[in-house]
Parts: C-alpha cells; structure tokens; sequence
C-alpha cells in the first residue's frame, strides 16, 4: 500500500508499504478515504522530536471503511464508515473511564504520555492514517461512526483539530459575554474561534501575520490582528479597555518572534521565539482567567514567569485534547448543521501528492487546511 512515510527532518515520502494486519482482537484494519495534515505534524515534519524515526507513517486524522475487524470488535463492523479518534485509548483504564482519554495507561504502556498515531516511539510507534491503510487498536472506543447523510470530509476534523479547538475555548473557560483572543490562525485557531463563539463569546480576537488566514477566520466572525503591523497586546488591552482577554494559544512552542521577524536572506532561517506567543498572553491575560494552552510545547525547561500569575490569580490549562469527550455533541452540530467544519479545508490533493502538501501547509501563508484522498 502507499503511505507518507517519514525520513528526516524536511523529508517525507510516499512510500510502498505492507499493508498493516490485525494484530488484536480490538483492532480493526481501516480503508482510509480521507486524511489531513496537522500543524502537530509540521512539528515532526521539521525533525523536533527525536523519538520520530525514519519509516514511521504519519498522519492522526483520518477518516475510511472498515476493512477488517477483529474477534472482540462489538461496535463497528465490516464496512462501516467511521472517523478515528488521534490519541489511542482503550476506554476502560482509569484515565479513561475519567474522560481522560488522551492519558489512557494502556495505548502507551513505556511512556507517560497518551498513545496517539503517527507520531513517533514516544507515542507508541503506532502507525499513522496518511495512507492507503492503517490499524486502529481499541477500536471499540476509538471508532466514530459517521452518519449516512454525512460525508468523511465533513466530519473528518472530529478526529483532532475541531475537538481541539473546542478544548482550547473549554480550558479557557469561555462562556456568555467574554472577550476571547486566540493566539494563532491555523486550524486549531479557526476551530478554537468558532468554538468561542458558539459558548458565546461577545468579541474574539484572531492574532497572526498571515493574511490569508486571518480574513477566512474573520469569516467566522473574528477580529483579526496582524502582528507584523501591530502590537496585539496593545491592541487587546485597548480594545477591552484595560480588563484583557480570555486567551488561548493555538501556536505553540514554534512560535514566530515579533523582534526576530525579518526577512532573511536564508531560507531555511526560520526566526522561532518559543516563549512569544506565552508572553503575549501574559501580558493580555484577564485576571482570574485560564490560559488555554493547545498548542503544543517539549519538554525543555523554560523560565516561566509563574509570580506574574499568581499575582493575578490566573491558572494554566494545557494538553491533549481529549476527543471524545466533545465528539458526540460536535458530531450533533455538524449533522444538523450548526458548523460546517469543511470551511477551513484550502487544498484537497491525492495522497501521493503528500510531500507537496506538507510543503504548502507549512508554507502557511497560502494553505489552511489541506486534505489527501488515497
Ligand atoms: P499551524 O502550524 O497550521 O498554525 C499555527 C499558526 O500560528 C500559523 O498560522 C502561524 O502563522 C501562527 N503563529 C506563529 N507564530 C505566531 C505568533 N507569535 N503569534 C500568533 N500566531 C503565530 O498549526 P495548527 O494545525 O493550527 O496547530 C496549532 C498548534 O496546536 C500546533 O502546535 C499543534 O501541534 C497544536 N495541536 C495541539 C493539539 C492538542 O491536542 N493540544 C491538537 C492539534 C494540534
Ligand atoms: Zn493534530
């Protein structure tokens, strides 16, 4: 079967690939008919995490048929159409039963830290769905099914960043008449933007320098600020009058620097502040509110200015989203029509055409989201 296959840093590949089996009686085999690269992957793709080895499929948002299901799969069957969850769980360990599903103790048994597909040993070494193919382990909790009047593209964004930008306005605490900023205008900053809107959100700020991505998500209803051509946090102090925002960071730690922002005249320089966009927030941060951190960060100790926070009893929430304690009701959302996730779709290519399409999805400034169709 053909996959994207990872190997190195600014290289990945369709590959011919074994087409995978089943391995447990929970696992299904899945047809994949849609796939999409996240901004999670860019962080692989830039060769970030060294727990990543060569041959890895990527890809943790997909959509297929079942293929194939194994003896102890009850809840799907054979030609089923479903969309999976990213991070790997097997509903019944205490995290689990918690609603913690993106720490589930058994998808990744050797580290302290959820299972999820296409991402590296530090994962499981699971293989990921930018493919022909892919195992799904746990299938029984993992498995969304897809209603027949739906299509996969439709709800393919279940599987990740939809829920996470959900998450993100959860964290955030974002409720009747607040003033939102949402710090990054990816797919998990659109999503993350309609998200606060629907909790009823009175004005949201979208912050980044693309302009492309900026106006499709003011489509949404947000105020777009462009932090090439202004201060966002004077821009949001001012614009709420002094009070601040209820934040999330939809960036992460590749974070553009504001100083550091010059055109070089090496391509591959690519002026990274991981602290920016935290230190945006600090300073624009309501008091008493929750920081959302969706976007993700390593390990590496950073100094963090915690007194600043504790001064202003404001808290920080981070992680994994856990999909499936929003996908039902997101799912309900979409089928009668109350958010229409594909919006954010800018490219649909073949799955061959993958290594072009990360190439344009980090390219940023003319790419949204980008689906592949094996
Ligand atoms: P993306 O790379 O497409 O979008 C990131 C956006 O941030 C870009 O448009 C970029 O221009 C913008 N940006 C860069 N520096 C900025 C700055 N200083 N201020 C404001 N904006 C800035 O990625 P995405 O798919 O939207 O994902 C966003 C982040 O969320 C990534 O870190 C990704 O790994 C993470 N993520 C986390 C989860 C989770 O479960 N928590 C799930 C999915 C994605
Ligand atoms: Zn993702």
């Amino acid at each position: 079967m053909k996959a994207l296959v990872y190997h190195g840093p600014m290289d990945v590949r369709v590959d011919d690939k074994p087409k995978p089996k089943i391995q447990n009686p929970e696992d299904i085999v899945l047809k994949i008919t849609k796939s999409a690269i996240c901004g999670s992957d860019l962080h692989l793709f830039h060769g970030n995490f060294k727990s990543m080895e060569p041959g890895q499929t990527l890809g943790h948002e997909f959509a297929g048929v079942v293929e194939q299901a194994g003896d102890k799969v009850t809840e799907v069957k054979e030609g089923d159409r479903v969309v999976i969850a990213f991070n790997i769980h097997c509903g019944k360990c205490w995290f689990c039963k918690n609603q913690l599903w993106s720490q589930c103790d058994r998808a990744n048994p050797m580290n302290d830290i959820g299972g999820m597909f296409g991402y590296g040993q530090i994962t499981g070494g699971y293989d990921g769905g930018q493919a022909e193919y892919v195992r799904v382990p746990f299938a029984n909790a993992e498995s969304i099914k897809i209603p027949d009047q739906l299509s996969e593209e439709q709800v393919l964004f279940l599987s990740d960043a939809l829920c996470t930008g959900y998450f993100a306005a959860d964290m955030a605490e974002v409720g009747l008449g607040d003033d939102v900023a949402v710090f990054g205008a990816g797919p998990v900053g659109y999503f993350s933007v309609m998200s606060a809107l629907l909790r009823g959100a009175a004005r949201v700020f979208v912050i980044d320098h693309w302009p492309y991505r900026l106006d499709r998500t003011a489509k949404l209803g947000a105020e777009p600020i462009n932090f090439d051509k202004e201060d966002p946090v004077e821009r949001i102090r001012m614009e709420t009058r002094g009070k601040g925002a209820k934040c999330i960071d939809a960036v992460g730690y590749e974070a553009v620097g504001h100083h550091n922002h010059e055109k070089s005249s090496n391509p591959a320089y690519v002026p990274v502040n991981s602290m920016q966009v935290l230190n945006w927030i600090l300073q624009s941060a309501r008091k008493a509110s929750a920081i959302s951190i969706a976007g993700v960060y390593g390990t590496e100790y950073v100094n963090f200015p915690l007194g600043q926070l504790f001064n202003r009893n404001i808290q920080i929430k981070m992680g994994q989203c856990p999909v499936k304690r929003y996908s039902d009701q997101l799912l309900h959302m979409i089928e009668t029509g109350r958010i229409d996730p594909t919006q954010v779709i800018s490219h649909r290519m073949k799955l061959e055409e993958a290594a072009k399409g990360y190439q344009m999805f980090d390219g940023k400034g003319e790419a949204h989201k980008v689906v592949l169709t094996p």
